[in-house]
């Protein structure tokens, strides 16, 4: 079975890697919106739509960035893991599937 100090040292990891990835595509996603323009685009072009859903990629992804910053930044003072609202620790199972994650799954739960 999973133990904690596991699941935070292999959250670091995964976290890190995590972030790798996600900077990428907001790059590449900031790439591709800034042709818009160069195209005199109309209204109800099919490229606005993609245009669109690019910028809805990106503000994910970096809102995605944020919670991996901010998990890793817990991680370096020794408070990852921890659930924000009730306090208690956050099940190793659930940081495995989701490292960023800053509640209990029973706190993600009441929340929603
Ligand atoms: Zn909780």
């Amino acid at each position: 079975m999973a133990t904690q100090d596991n699941a935070i040292a292999e959250a670091r990891a995964r976290l890190q890697a995590e972030r790798a990835e996600v900077v990428n595509e907001v790059e590449s996603l900031r790439a591709r919106l800034e042709t818009k323009g160069s195209y005199g685009l109309g209204e109800g072009d099919p490229m606005i739509y993609q245009w669109e859903l690019n910028l809805a990629l990106l503000e994910r992804a970096q809102k995605h960035l944020a919670e991996i910053d901010e998990a890793l930044e817990q991680l370096d003072m020794g408070i990852y893991g921890r659930c924000e609202r009730c306090g208690k620790p956050i099940e190793p199972e659930r940081l495995a599937v989701l490292s960023h994650t800053t509640v209990c799954s029973q706190c993600a739960q009441r929340r929603r």
